[in-house]
């Protein structure tokens, strides 16, 4: 996506050769009007795929998976990031390990809101390890639900999230794709291909 692209150039920071930040638009602070972008561009990929429910996971994956959601007209679920195993039964939890904090977290989801009769659509705002997504996955496996797909703001291309995913049978569908990251550098590969880019 040409412009999430732009905007990453312009106002994303390499914090070192693995991190990328980008609170001034997707997690600190929002653009809204690009959010909305953003949901079009994936609800345009996966519209014919039969998306029951969208999920992200607490925080940052929220704004875009929110309005992917509205594109899609279809409820969002936000998985919770619990510091501690909850004995309930109401609940599927998954240790996870942070990529961002290297510190492990209990991914959760309440059974009342999954069943086996969704098809599920992932959405977050960076693919890293494929940790947080490989969680999101198991949890909704336990559900017994399916999984239509990953959708990605920003793929770092060179960590083996992409390839995590894929071995287990899901699409990773990445709107901006990036080789390298350095000191005043932000190298892409080819955003995936049949993308529907947003109207402006
Ligand atoms: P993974 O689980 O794929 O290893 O990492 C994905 C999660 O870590 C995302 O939900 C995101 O919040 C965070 N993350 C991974 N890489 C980056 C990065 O370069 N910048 C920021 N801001 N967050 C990242």
């Amino acid at each position: 996506m040409k412009l999430l692209e732009e905007k990453i150039r312009a106002e994303g920071k390499a914090v070192n050769e693995h991190i990328l930040k980008v609170d001034s638009f997707i997690n600190h602070q929002v653009d809204a009007f690009f959010m909305m972008q953003i949901g079009e561009a994936f609800a345009g990929h996966f519209r014919d795929k039969g998306i029951t429910k969208v999920v992200t996971i607490e925080s940052s994956g929220i704004a875009p998976a929110v309005m992917t959601a509205l594109a899609l007209n279809v409820p969002l679920i936000i998985l919770k990031k619990q510091s501690s195993k909850i004995l309930n039964d109401d609940l599927y939890q998954t240790a996870v390990t942070s990529f961002t904090k290297g510190c492990e977290y209990e991914l959760t989801m309440s059974k009342h809101f999954i069943s086996k009769e969704d098809h599920v659509l992932i959405i977050d705002d960076f693919l890293a390890n494929g940790e947080a997504a490989t969680g999101a996955i198991r949890l909704l496996r336990l559900a017994n639900a399916t999984v239509a797909g990953v959708g990605i703001l920003i793929e770092k291309s060179f960590q083996p999230g992409r390839d995590k995913l894929i071995e287990q049978g899901v699409e990773v569908f990445s709107l901006a794709r990036i080789k390298r990251l350095g000191k005043n550098l932000i190298e892409f590969l080819p955003a995936d291909s049949k993308m529907t880019e947003p109207r402006n």
